[in-house]
């Protein structure tokens, strides 16, 4: 049996960032680049004016995005300073 139903009209749900999204968001956020290590992602924290990068950004084998600021900016405060929303680093739930 086949569920034609593809179309999922989420209206409450906020739209899920993909890893190239939100780094493409910091890099215009910041004006600067983004340093690749292997998995991790380095940037410079948009939350407290950071000069160099101290944030790290990657993605669970599970699904969310991590953003973790050494100097202790919570994840609350980073998605602020982005203006996203927390539950956007979280992929959409899945049906079924
Ligand atoms: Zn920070």
């Amino acid at each position: 049996m086949y569920n034609n139903s593809t179309k999922n009209p989420n209206h409450t749900q906020r739209k899920s960032i993909t890893m190239p999204e939100l780094l493409s968001m910091i890099v215009t956020y910041n004006g600067s680049g983004v340093k690749q290590c292997g998995s991790t992602y380095r940037v410079n924290c948009p939350a407290h004016g950071d000069r160099r990068p101290s944030m790290t950004i990657r993605e669970a084998n599970n699904g969310p995005i991590l953003l973790y600021c050494h100097t202790g900016c919570t994840t609350q405060e980073i998605c602020d300073a982005l203006g996203i929303h927390i539950s956007q680093l979280f992929p959409p739930k899945k049906v079924g």
